[in-house]
């Protein structure tokens, strides 16, 4: 408290005479009461602390515009929206897949009044929440029967919890995934109570590993979806279809964790077939797991898709009431397979296929409209270039496939990696953070995922004049 003299003290306003200020009105008629006057006390408390140390006074009107200025930063969520400019389309720390327009409306339409969530409005009885998308997924995929659970994590935990829990699961040495997070096969089945036998090698699984591997004591046969990395070279995998051949002359279940799980053929977009559900229904597993926000385009999901007598199984384990989902993501999911009617309309109508069949030409153009509105604004310190950026799918589809895109360049004139650090920390600090990625000492915004063309120019011209040249 050294130099706070008596007299700078005493030029504190008390909480009641800021209180008056039209602007703590303004804060107590947003904010209430309460929370207007803590504001103000921690205010005078920083100002007691420091402002007042160097013998400035405090004008009652400036500690309530201080008070009100706090209190609108602590209401902003901290979960925000951004541009996804990374290139990375379904970006897993980014939410994945954005819902269509019809989706938003269903969950909205869920949300204002009670619903017949578990509840039979012919029969005046209790229903079961799984009905509302049973057939539809069975529609889509091909399935004899369909749940639905949190994520695809939680989906093949349920289904490790319920056919092998004490018992082995036998999984390919070529398929033992790290998905990021922590979702590691084998630490998922140790979780879920199973064993782990692994067959085969890092490179090559016969079938006569499964066949040797295949006993007594098994629960069931995991093929796993090599999402995000291939094994190339000397290979050799056991296709689904001979896996499902081998299982069933054992009399053992076959679950196929397809990951992505897409409905439809990725050919369209130009891109290598990526396994669709129809297809690994088809060929023959028991069951089939898969996520509702990768590939498929709707909110954070897991499906189960295969016999009936399996699912029904999956019903009576008790984790199950643990890992369900709630009447929002159930509207949601809905909603989404239901555009899937429409093929002629979904790339328009789904955002994550739309944003993956964006042409290279239309972005391109975007960046020619883009690059001067840029230039304006980072002045001087920075060169826009346009160029061509390969984006990617994300969430661990097609892991080695790019899309051809195009995007901005931002490079610093001078001040190298600290003032392209300092540019990329300014678009995150814009009131739409702006996220894209450093790539070759330059900050590379990959546009196309931008669609908010109007939007994002005027969120840029945030980022005042002359900020640009202070980084430099
Ligand atoms: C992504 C993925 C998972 C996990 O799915 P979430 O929906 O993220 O929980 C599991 N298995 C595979 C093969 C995956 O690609």
């Amino acid at each position: 408290m050294t130099g706070l003299s008596a007299n700078s003290l005493r030029a504190l306003p008390s909480v009641d005479q800021v209180l008056k200020t039209p602007l703590a009105q303004t804060a107590k008629e947003r904010f209430g009461r309460q929370a207007t006057t803590d504001a103000i006390r921690a205010v005078l408390a920083r100002a007691r602390a420091s402002g007042l140390a160097e013998g400035r006074s405090s004008e009652a009107d400036d500690v309530a515009a201080d008070a009100l200025e706090q209190l609108k930063s602590a209401e902003r969520s901290s979960l925000r929206p951004v541009y996804n400019l990374t290139g990375t389309v379904l970006h897993t720390n980014l939410g994945r897949a954005l819902l269509a327009d019809e989706v938003i409306e269903a969950i909205s339409s869920v949300t204002r009044k009670s619903v017949s969530l578990e509840f039979d409005i012919e029969k005046g009885e209790r229903g079961e929440r799984d009905d509302h998308l049973r057939s539809l997924i069975c529609e889509m995929t091909g399935a004899e029967d369909a749940t639905v659970v949190n994520n695809n994590a939680a989906a093949v935990l349920l289904v490790l919890n319920t056919f092998a829990l004490g018992r082995e699961a036998i999984v390919s040495r070529g398929e033992l995934i790290e998905i990021g997070g922590s979702f590691r096969m084998p630490d998922i089945m140790t979780r879920a109570g199973a064993r782990l036998v692994e067959v085969g090698t890092t490179n090559r699984t016969h079938a006569k590993d499964y066949v040797a591997a295949i006993g007594p004591e098994t629960g069931l046969v995991l093929k796993v979806h090599t999402s995000n990395y291939r094994v190339e070279g000397f290979t050799a995998e056991v296709p689904a279809r001979e896996l499902a051949a081998i299982a069933k002359a054992q009399s053992v279940a076959l679950v196929h964790d397809l990951g992505s799980g897409t409905l439809v053929d990725l050919g369209r977009f130009g891109l290598s077939h990526e396994p669709t559900v129809r297809e690994a229904v088809a060929d023959g597993a028991d069951l089939v797991t898969f996520s509702g926000d990768k590939l498929l385009g709707g909110p954070q999901a897991g499906f189960i898709v295969g016999r009936k007598d399996m699912i029904a199984a999956l019903g009576r384990n008790p984790m199950k009431r643990a890992l369900r989902v709630d009447k929002l993501r159930l509207a949601a999911l809905e909603a989404t397979l239901k555009l899937y009617r429409d093929p002629d309309r979904l790339v328009e109508r789904l955002p994550t296929l739309r944003l993956l069949a964006r042409p290279e030409a239309d972005i391109a153009r975007q960046a020619a409209r883009l690059r001067p509105v840029l230039a304006d604004v980072l002045g001087d310190a920075f060169s826009v270039d346009i160029i061509d950026c390969p984006s990617q799918i994300g969430s661990g589809a097609l892991p080695l496939e790019t899309l051809p895109s195009a995007g901005l360049a931002l490079r610093a004139r001078s001040g190298g990696g600290h003032a392209l650090a300092a540019l990329a920390q300014a678009l995150r600090r814009l009131s739409v953070p702006v996220i894209g990625r450093i790539e070759n000492q330059a900050l590379v915004l990959d546009l196309r995922c931008l669609e908010d063309e109007a939007g994002f120019i005027a969120n840029f011209a945030g980022l005042a004049r002359g900020e640009a040249d202070a980084m430099a």
